[in-house]
């Protein structure tokens, strides 16, 4: 319920202790038992009580609703500056910073439920080309389509952010290594595939993706899987490039690499 509904409501309730207290008060000062009090009352000065009733309640209503519409903007405000701060503005991705908010979140959720959380890290490959040879506008370009790409291969619930430069990292909740696999290679498929169009400028590009999956987390910490899958996406470069390098960490915090899949 908004602010300024709910102190509107409340101060209808506190307009109604107005005439109920002056009621009582008289009650006290009068001879008469109640009910016989109550009826004369009523009969003399019913007027009155309305007058009280209607106007404190007004009053004491569109004060509170006053004050409420004032922190409700200020509510609307807050939320519109957080999301600000979280967004990267190029992409419209979370930005670093809600990054480790959000991985923070999932982390707990992945040691509480002991179900498998997965990140990939990637890197556009040889990127740096792009701006020397089209521009810088038409690499912010290739950024912004890449980052709609990147939300059509993840699946709901999942985040994408966008990690620095032309490195964006997605955090997979609930993913076991399979589907993390099928993840990162669609993102990898869908990259080589697309043509990155903008007016007469055509290009294609390809993407590097370091990936890990941790079944148990005991002793680990998010900050880990995320240099873990820094260090496989190194490895993906050093390997070729285009392709998906994917660290599995096991029972016994064993890694497991897999080998390049095919492509
Ligand atoms: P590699 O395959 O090893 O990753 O090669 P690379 O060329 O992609 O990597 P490198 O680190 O040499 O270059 C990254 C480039 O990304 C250089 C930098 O200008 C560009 N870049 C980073 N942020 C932005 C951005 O916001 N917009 C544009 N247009 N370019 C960016
Ligand atoms: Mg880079
Ligand atoms: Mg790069």
């Amino acid at each position: 319920m908004r602010k300024s509904r709910f102190l509107a409501l409340i101060g209808l309730l506190l307009g109604l202790g107005s005439p109920l207290g002056a009621i009582l008060m008289r009650a006290t000062l009068s001879p008469l038992p109640f009910p016989l009090f109550l009826s004369q009352e009523w009969a003399t000065l019913q007027p009155l009580y309305i007058y009280m009733l209607m106007g404190t309640c007004a009053a004491f209503a569109l004060f509170g609703y006053g004050v409420g519409r004032e922190e409700d903007t200020l509510i609307i405000k807050d939320i519109g500056l957080k999301k600000e701060v979280l967004t990267d503005p190029l992409t419209g991705l979370g930005n670093h910073r809600f990054l480790h908010d959000a991985f923070k979140v999932e982390f707990r959720r992945h040691v509480a439920s002991r179900r498998p959380i997965s990140c990939v890290m990637m890197d556009l490959d040889f990127f740096k080309r792009v701006n020397d040879n089209y521009g810088h506008p038409f690499g912010d370009f290739v950024l912004r389509q890449f980052a709609v790409l990147l939300r059509k291969c993840i699946r709901k619930g999942d985040v994408a952010t966008r990690y620095g430069g032309e490195e964006f990292l997605c955090i997979l909740p609930n993913c076991g290594k399979e589907e993390a696999r099928a993840v990162a290679e669609r993102i990898r498929g869908e990259t080589e595939h697309h043509v990155f169009l903008n007016g007469r400028r055509r290009v294609k590009i390809t993407v590097s993706l370091g990936l890990i999956t941790s079944y148990k987390s005991s002793g680990l910490n998010y900050r880990r899987l995320i240099q873990l899958s820094d260090q496989a996406l190194y490895e993906a470069k050093r390997k070729g490039r285009n392709r998906v390098i994917q660290t599995i960490l096991g029972t016994n915090q064993k890694f497991q690499r897999l080998e390049p899949a095919k492509k």
